[in-house]
């Protein structure tokens, strides 16, 4: 951090800054690339000591993106994707985080960027219209704008389990990995939670530890990814494609315009056609294979074939069916927990040195200084890694002291659940914006198709309202009651809600059970984003 940089000044009713924004991830960065295209004077404030959010975190071995390479990049310059080669088909997380460094040098990002910095409160002060932002390092700043680029998957989750402070092992979490990496050679290691974070490390601390048990409480549905050194040619390819297939991907469901979605019903399929779509996609990695057919997510009879096609391929690479018993999802149908893609995850379990341990079965009862009791045994490992995910969507939020009109706090605002207008802002917090907040396709998309859509709308609107004469921005709490109803509508007519995923904020003990994203698609939800700021922002109060 440069030392200009340090404890600025508060003064009351003076704005340090137009734009204030929280996390430097791909969000964060975008954004404030934005904003000084607009002139104006920004301060991004990230937690890390380097730009790269989820990628500068979760440095956990076998970490890749699951949305193919050359969709997963930024897709607003042509200049930075020309200068940057992809060599895999899921790049690996150093390559992505080293592509946000370049990112960051390339637009000279980081004079605006102060790190090591964590934004503790934003507190709004009606009379001045500003918002008051302060940090973990007692500075205090005023903005008039305040932006959220905190990530909906930065805020990792160490479950509480008993006994984890006399733990005489190490122990690390997966989304808050050293930075020096882990050496498990002749390590017994229990791995907890069987996400796709565990699915991706797994077969790799396996290749060093000299025991690996996996605790498990949900079996999942992983297909091979398909992972492979990408081509010259679709390098060449996509760099003379990437801001057309970007202008198309806004207009697909998730994003990603390597999804084709088959719009045929299943019931008007033979079972032939049905099993050869399924079994094309499946062998093709990716998430296409979840639009095998149009209702797959929509009815229990509809899924039941893709999931009974997923079980039957993923048992074929167990050689021990007891193994494969435990190893088998059945509780949920496919798709509506994150679908995991794996680089040889169920063949590990092949190994005499692999256990897995159905923790559904018996919880984990406690940590013992020597290892992990489940089902009244101990288990005894030198390593815990947890890969036990995110308090997601709402954590980084509600983590920050926020403060709107009235003094009002989002977290009580939220105790039943996020409300929010398109998920870009919620009433009673004016000037206040969310990238990928709750209630906008964020988590179920190509996320940086989904970012770049929101800091697009922010931008364009921080814009007319810095040259119009318009002091603040806030959500109606009529619109936003429309907005919320509305995606819990969607989300109903979906298989969504009938599965314990992070999405319905399960995975939190005590969390409201609300499906959090919404699920009309990238393609719907952009059009109505361009809706509402031709109607001069209907929905928001905008206020002299
Ligand atoms: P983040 O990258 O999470 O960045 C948020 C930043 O805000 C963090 O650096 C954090 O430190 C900072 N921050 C938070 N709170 C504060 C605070 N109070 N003060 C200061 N700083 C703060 N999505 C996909 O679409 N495709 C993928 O393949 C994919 N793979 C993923 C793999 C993993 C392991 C994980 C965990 C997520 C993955 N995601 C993927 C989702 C991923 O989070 C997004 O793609 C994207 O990186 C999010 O960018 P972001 O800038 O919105 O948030
Ligand atoms: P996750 O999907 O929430 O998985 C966490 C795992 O820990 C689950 O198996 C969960 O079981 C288990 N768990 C949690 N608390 C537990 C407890 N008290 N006892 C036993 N088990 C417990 O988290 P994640 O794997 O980190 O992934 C989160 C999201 O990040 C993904 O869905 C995806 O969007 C993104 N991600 C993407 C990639 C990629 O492939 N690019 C990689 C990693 C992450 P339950 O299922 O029963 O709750």
């Amino acid at each position: 951090m440069s030392d200009e940089m340090e404890n600025l000044p508060a003064q009351p009713g003076i704005a340090d800054f137009d734009a204030i924004i929280v996390g430097a991830g791909f969000a964060g960065m975008y954004m404030l690339h934005r904003l000084r295209e607009l002139g104006l004077s920004v301060r991004v404030y990230e937690t890390g000591e380097g730009v790269g959010g989820t990628w500068y975190w979760n440095r956990y071995p076998g970490a890749r993106c699951d949305v193919e390479s050359l969709e997963y990049q930024y897709g607003f310059s042509d200049e930075i994707q020309r200068d940057w080669t992809w060599r895999e088909r899921y790049a690996t997380q150093p390559e992505i985080l080293r592509y946000q460094n370049y990112v960051a040098d390339r637009l000279d990002l980081r004079r605006d960027i102060q790190f090591e910095t964590r934004v503790s409160a934003a507190i709004y002060d009606e009379r001045a219209g500003l918002w008051t932002v302060e940090t973990d390092r007692g500075e205090r700043t005023n903005t008039r704008f305040c932006i959220m680029a905190t990530g909906c998957l930065s805020a990792a989750r160490v479950p509480d389990f008993i006994g984890l402070d006399d733990f005489e092992g190490q122990w690390y979490h997966t989304g808050d990995w050293p930075h020096e990496g882990v050496d498990f050679t002749q390590k017994r290691v229990g791995v907890i939670g069987t996400g796709s974070s565990g699915i991706q490390s797994i077969p790799l601390v396996a290749e060093q530890a000299a025991h690996l048990t996996a605790f498990q409480r949900t079996a999942n549905f992983t297909l091979p990814a398909g992972n492979r050194p990408l081509t010259s040619d679709e390098v060449a390819r996509s760099r003379e494609t990437l801001l057309d297939d970007r202008k198309r991907a806004r207009t697909t469901p998730g994003g990603i315009i390597a999804f084709e979605y088959n719009e045929t019903l299943v019931d008007d399929m033979t079972p032939e056609e049905r099993d050869r779509e399924l079994d094309s996609r499946w062998h093709k990695g990716g998430f296409a294979f979840l639009g095998a057919y149009a209702d797959l997510m929509a009815t229990h009879e509809a899924n039941h074939h893709a999931a009974e096609y997923a079980r039957t391929e993923m048992r074929k690479v167990i050689e021990n069916p007891e193994i494969a018993d435990i190893l088998m999802p059945d509780d949920h149908p496919v798709g509506v927990k994150r679908l995991c893609l794996d680089t040889g995850y169920l063949e590990t379990f092949n190994a005499s040195h692999v256990d897995v341990v159905d923790v559904r079965a018996s919880p984990i009862e406690r940590i013992t200084p020597r290892g992990i009791v489940s089902g009244g045994k101990e288990y005894e490992v030198d390593c815990i890694v947890f890969a036990t995910g995110f308090d997601a969507m709402t954590g980084a939020l509600t983590s920050i002291d926020i403060a709107g009109r009235g003094g009002v706090k989002l977290k009580e605002k939220w105790a039943a659940g996020p409300r929010t207008y398109l998920g870009l802002g919620s009433a009673g917090f004016p000037n206040l914006f969310f990238i990928t907040g709750p209630g906008s396709p964020s988590v179920l998309s190509n996320m940086i198709v989904s970012i770049e859509q929101h800091v697009d709308w922010i931008g364009e609107c921080i814009g007319r309202l810095t040259s119009g004469n318009v002091r603040s921005i806030e959500a109606t709490a009529e619109a936003e009651d429309l907005w919320v109803a509305h995606v819990n509508e969607l989300a109903d007519m979906t298989l969504f809600p009938q599965a314990n995923s992070w999405y319905m904020g399960a995975n939190i003990p005590g969390k409201p059970h609300v499906f959090m994203p919404y699920p009309g698609g990238v393609g719907v939800y952009g059009e109505k984003l361009a809706e509402v700021a031709a109607a001069d922002y209907a929905g928001f109060a905008l206020n002299a």
